[in-house]
Parts: C-alpha cells; sequence; structure tokens
C-alpha cells in the first residue's frame, strides 16, 4: 500500500460530502448580498426566496422517500432529534387525545432492543413521563420477528419503534409487516431508516409507516441535518417550544443552507441506490468470505441468512480489543470501527451485539466495515492485507 493512503471504510458512522451537495449548498455560503442568506420566515424578498427554496427542497425529499406529502416532512437537526422527536412527541401527542377522550390508562411503548441510542433513551425519557416500555429481542441475526412482536402490543400500546437496518451489523427488517402488526392492535409505528436509505429500497407509503427519521451526513450529505417523516393526522406534541416554524412541528430558523445539502444527498442516495447496492454487495461478499477464511476471524451475524445491508461487514476477532484493532489499522491507513461509532470510546460491548447473545469476551473484538459509494475494489484488497498484518 502507498504510505500515507487513507482509506475510509466507515461509512455507517458518516460518510463525505458528495458533489451535489455541495453545489447545492454553496449559494447560501456566499456573503451579503451574493448569499442566499435570509430567513425563511421574514417577509421581504430575502426571506421569500429563502422560503421557496426550502419548500422545494421540502418536495424533493418528500418525493425521494415517497412521502404521501410535502408537509409531511419536518427538517431537523439530524436522526438523534428526529428520533427523539418522533417517539416523545407521538407519545404525548397520543396521550393527551386519549385523556381527552376520557382514557387515562397508563400508554405504553415497544422498541427493539437493537435500537440506536437516539431510539433506547428516547423510550426510558418516556419512562420518566409516565409512560411503560416494552422491548422486543431480535433473532440471533438481528432480525426483529412481526410475531414475537405481536406478543408484546397491548391494547395501551400507542407506538412502536423499530429500525429499518441496524447501524452495527446490517440486519435489515420487514418494516411493512411491523408495522401492520403495530396498526392491528391500534398503535403507530415509527421506524429509523437512517442505515437503510440509499442501500435499500425506502418507500415510505408502502412500508406504511406513520414516522420515520434519517440522517444527511450517512448519504453524503452536511452533518447536523435530518427529516422526520410524519404522516399526516399523526398525533404529534412538538417539544421544541418557539417560533412555531416547519408547521408548528419544529421551532427554530431554519438551516436552509443544510437543507439545501440534506435534500440533494437524499435524491443522489436514493437514485444512486440500485448502482450502490450492487456494487457494495459484491464488495461485502468478497470481505465477508475472505475474513472469515481468517482462522482468528469469525462473522458475528451471517450475511447469508435474510436481509442485510449491502454494505456493512461485522467479524470478531479473538483474543484481540476492537480500539487495538481500530488503532493498528489507523496507522496503517484504515478507518473501521467496532461496536458502534457513537459509543466507541467504551469498552464495554455494544447494546447491540449483547442483545444478539454474543459473549462479552468476543463481543470486545468486534470490528465494523462500512462501505461507501466510493470504495474500489482496490480499497477492499488493500485493507484485507492491512487486516492480515495486524491479526497476524
Ligand atoms: N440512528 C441510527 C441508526 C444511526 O446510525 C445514527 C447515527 O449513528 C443515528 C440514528 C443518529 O443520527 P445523527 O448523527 O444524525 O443524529
Amino acid at each position: 500500500m502507498d504510505q500515507g493512503r487513507f482509506v475510509y471504510l466507515d461509512n455507517a458512522a458518516t460518510t463525505p460530502l458528495c458533489q451535489q451537495a455541495l453545489e447545492a449548498m454553496a449559494p447560501y455560503l456566499g456573503v451579503g448580498a451574493s448569499g442566499a442568506f435570509g430567513n425563511a420566515n421574514s417577509l421581504h424578498s430575502a426571506g421569500r426566496r429563502a422560503f421557496g427554496d426550502l419548500e422545494r427542497y421540502r418536495m424533493q425529499v418528500s418525493r425521494a422517500l415517497k412521502a404521501g406529502r410535502p408537509d409531511e416532512i419536518v427538517f431537523t437537526s439530524g436522526a438523534t432529534e428526529a428520533d427523539n422527536a418522533a417517539l416523545v412527541g407521538i407519545c404525548v401527542g397520543i396521550r393527551a387525545q386519549r385523556n381527552q377522550a376520557g382514557d387515562h390508562r397508563q400508554g405504553r411503548v415497544v422498541v427493539s432492543s437493537i435500537e440506536h441510542d437516539a431510539v433506547l433513551h428516547s423510550a426510558r425519557m418516556l419512562r420518566e413521563l409516565g409512560f411503560a416500555v416494552d422491548y422486543v429481542e431480535p433473532d440471533r441475526q438481528g432480525h426483529v420477528s412481526p410475531d414475537l412482536l405481536a406478543q408484546v402490543m397491548t391494547d395501551a400500546t400507542y407506538l412502536v419503534s423499530v429500525m429499518a437496518a441496524n447501524n452495527e451489523v446490517g440486519s435489515v427488517n420487514n418494516v411493512a409487516a411491523l408495522a401492520r402488526v403495530a396498526h392491528s392492535a391500534g398503535a403507530l409505528f415509527h421506524t429509523d431508516a437512517v442505515q437503510a436509505l440509499g442501500k435499500i429500497p425506502v418507500d415510505l407509503k408502502a412500508w406504511g409507516v406513520d414516522a420515520a427519521s434519517f440522517s444527511a451526513h450517512k448519504v453524503e450529505g452536511p452533518k447536523g441535518v435530518g427529516v422526520l417523516y410524519l404522516k399526516t393526522g399523526t398525533p404529534f406534541v412538538s417539544y421544541l417550544a418557539g417560533g412555531g416554524q416547519e408547521r408548528g412541528r419544529r421551532s427554530g430558523t431554519q438551516n436552509v443552507c443544510g437543507i439545501a445539502g440534506c435534500s440533494a444527498a437524499v435524491v443522489h442516495a436514493v437514485e444512486d441506490q440500485q448502482r450502490f447496492a450492487r456494487a457494495s454487495q459484491a464488495q461485502r461478499d468478497l470481505l465477508y468470505r475472505r475474513l472469515t477464511e481468517i482462522p482468528r476471524v469469525s462473522a458475528t451475524v451471517d450475511v447469508n441468512s435474510g436481509e442485510f445491508l449491502p454494505n456493512i461487514v461485522n467479524v470478531c476477532v479473538s483474543g484481540m480489543e476492537s480500539q487495538t484493532l481500530i488503532l493498528q489499522l489507523d496507522l496503517l491507513g484504515f478507518c473501521v470501527s467496532g461496536g458502534s461509532a457513537c459509543s466507541s470510546n467504551s469498552l464495554d460491548p455494544s447494546h447491540v451485539l449483547t442483545a444478539l447473545g454474543i459473549e462479552r469476551k468476543r463481543a470486545q473484538g468486534s470490528l465494523r466495515i462500512s462501505l461507501g459509494p466510493d470504495t474500489t475494489d482496490q480499497d477492499v484488497e488493500d485493507f484485507l492485507a492491512a487486516f492480515a498484518q495486524v491479526v497476524a
């Protein structure tokens, strides 16, 4: 490998900005009269221009995600905010409606135990707010079964939140079937689709979900921008109080520059999805096969058993800790992660691997390699050579 080479294989953590997003954002970064800097809520021409742009981006995102209407798209500061807002806003909204109708029973929410912390910690927050939380466990490969979900549903369940695809092991859930189970028990359904976007087809109407979360920086858009899809008629109480922007669902002056980049990135991710999935899956399969041929290495999940994202490989290396592997690979020019990037400062095995029943010792040696649209076959070959050197 070339000295000083940088190979980025941590695309589930974040991605570099794509050209389309960069170009879409450029007009908003100009200074003074050359910049489209207006506040989308101002009455004058600068404000009206920003508002017009904002609504155009809302339309583009709505079409790309196959939402029913543009006003079902709420721009947020990222998927963490979208997840928090979905869980708390919808549950508090339903409670207000039920209380008004004279139903004062304790409301319940169901989440899978392999959700991102943005969902799990929102569920904890709901407990503080007086709700009960039920958990649905995944199978050994990280899939949440609609039958198991049906078993935890009650007539007091307000909302179910199950991710479309897991960020650590890449398991893909049958969102439409899970949403049907929630609906037939009288509950609403939210999905965190952050990792699914651009990797598998996303069709909000076909999925039949009431709410969904997305993040721009996972699909080559800017950091700090996300999307909350809220189907028309979904009860929702905003906890960001202020000027009532985003039709009262998310106060705060809109980040039109970030939203421009988000919209361009989402549209590009959807248009490029089939090509990327094909190219990436071939690379993933090669990586998976070659890595698991190494005696110390075992697959964390079996990517041939059910549906998985085409761009994530997760393996466990016996006798080595993730941190050591990550740092040694970094010295050789390769960026990968272990467990979840968001909590990779911690030596504890991630809650996802624990929920899959992977023993602590084994989970401590887990490594996630996540491919991106720019990953080349040569990158994969070079990574395999570097990896062999590190685990030798
Ligand atoms: N949900 C999932 C599945 C994720 O992978 C992430 C990012 O790690 C998030 C939510 C949080 O997204 P953001 O960084 O936009 O807050």
